[in-house]
């Protein structure tokens, strides 16, 4: 027993993964009987959705409070927030629909029940109407909206609560402290949860490959080539874009300031995680004052997720795709606004990246059974996506302390004597 939790779960994941193919490819069409404990995973991960949204999005919303304190540096921070998260969804809606990964799997064969393909056809059609669609986003009961996991409406309530936090000021402060102990606990539990991966990664693993064959497995294997596409556009345009461009600083000093950061939430697949690595690298390599360190890079961990936000576009073009489902221009928007949405909502934390899906497949008619079918294989991808994320809250980081007089240039060229 301590043996297996001796191994660094990242590692039992993958190899869950490999064996998972193969057993599943030996065993062909009866794996599925297995995927009942893949399906066991999902479950526990929907659960995961509405209490962690909420907890961690009013907690994120209070700490935006703290960081309007800080004026310039506040606004700067979260207008790049917001420009790059835009820019990496685009960017994943862009390779998907130039690359087409879902084209290579036929979801009708997958032996879904037909009732979720009607169920998402339905809430398509249901969509249609801009006065029902404004309707659907106010929460007019809050304990019916998370009794139906409706994620939109959902983020309007904890958006409000987390604003009646920050006017409440004093008063709210012992709520607020429910909220930041609750954000907590939850990120606890999704640890727990993310126990049973290796688990459910096998069983989904030699279902797909069982039943839906070398095709399927291809299609996938090309999503997670072009989740790391996407992130290293991301790193190499947008981020190298920002430090050159913006903050005017040599390239190369700055990958090599944060590169031990990378390491860490590369093979962590959390920004919470590296969050102590990456503030280090931002301070005493990058040569970022501690006041802005502390609060771009933290706020960045929870809300700050460029990786996350691409690959949320990328998937739910996957699954459309995967189901025959034409997105229209309006779809698109909805998905880059979600997507971007979705990355704030996304704890710092392995997973979460999926737990996130939920709210953006939900908005645009994609079944969610897509999340089985990509579950297996987001460890690794999640991996290239927190390495994008930290790397983001650093070079936003970075930027903004140029922008406002706060950075030591002289820590930042001699990185390389750290
Ligand atoms: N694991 C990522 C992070 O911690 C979030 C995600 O799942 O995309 O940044």
């Amino acid at each position: 027993m301590n043996a297996w939790f001796r191994i660094p779960l990242w590692q039992r994941v993958i190899a869950a993964l490999i064996l998972g193919i193969i057993i599943g490819y030996l065993w062909g069409p009866g794996a599925a009987s297995i995927k009942i404990i893949g399906d066991i995973f999902i479950a526990f991960i929907k659960m995961l959705v509405v209490p962690l949204i909420f907890f961690s999005l009013v907690a994120g919303v209070a700490s935006i409070g703290d960081l309007r304190k800080l004026g310039s540096v506040g606004w700067r921070a979260m207008l790049l927030f917001v420009i790059t998260g835009q820019m990496s969804v685009w960017m994943g809606l862009g390779i998907g629909t130039l690359t087409q990964p879902g084209a290579g799997i036929d979801g009708a064969s997958m032996a879904l029940d037909q009732a979720a393909l009607e169920r998402a056809q339905d809430r398509r059609e249901n969509a249609q109407s801009f006065e029902q669609m404004i309707l659907e986003v106010v929460p007019s009961s809050p304990v019916q909206v998370m009794a139906d996991v409706n994620v939109l409406p959902l983020i309007v309530f904890s958006l409000l609560i987390g604003i009646g936090i920050l006017m409440a000021k004093e008063d709210g402060e012992p709520v607020l402290k429910i909220f930041e102990s609750g954000s907590v606990v939850m990120q606890k539990v999704t640890m727990v949860v993310m126990e049973l991966t290796p688990f459910g990664v096998f069983a989904l693993m030699a279902w797909v490959a069982g039943t839906l064959g070398i095709d399927a497995l291809k299609a996938l294997g090309q999503l997670v080539f072009l989740n790391y596409l996407g992130c290293f556009l991301i790193i190499g345009i947008i981020y190298a874009g920002m430090i050159k461009g913006i903050a005017r600083l040599p390239v190369v000093d700055f990958f090599r300031g944060i590169v031990d950061a990378m390491a860490v939430s590369y093979s962590t697949a959390s920004s919470n995680a590296t969050l102590p690595v990456t503030l280090r690298c931002a301070e005493r390599n990058l040569g970022v004052s501690r006041s802005v360190a502390s609060f771009v890079v933290a706020l960045g961990a929870t809300i700050n997720m460029n990786g996350t936000a691409m690959y949320l576009g990328l998937a739910t073009l996957f699954g459309a795709q995967v189901f025959g489902i034409d997105l229209s221009w309006g779809d698109y928007l909805t998905i880059s606004i979600l997507g971007t949405l979705g990355a704030i909502g996304a704890a710092g934390i392995p997973g979460s990246g999926l737990i996130m899906m939920v709210l953006v497949f939900g908005a645009v008619g994609v079944p969610l059974e897509t999340i089985a079918l990509v579950a297996g294989i987001d460890r690794i991808m999640d991996m290239m996506r927190t390495t994008t994320n930290i790397t983001g809250d650093a070079a936003v980081a970075v930027t903004v302390a140029s922008l406002t007089g706060e950075l030591d240039r002289a820590e930042l060229i001699s990185a390389d004597d750290v």
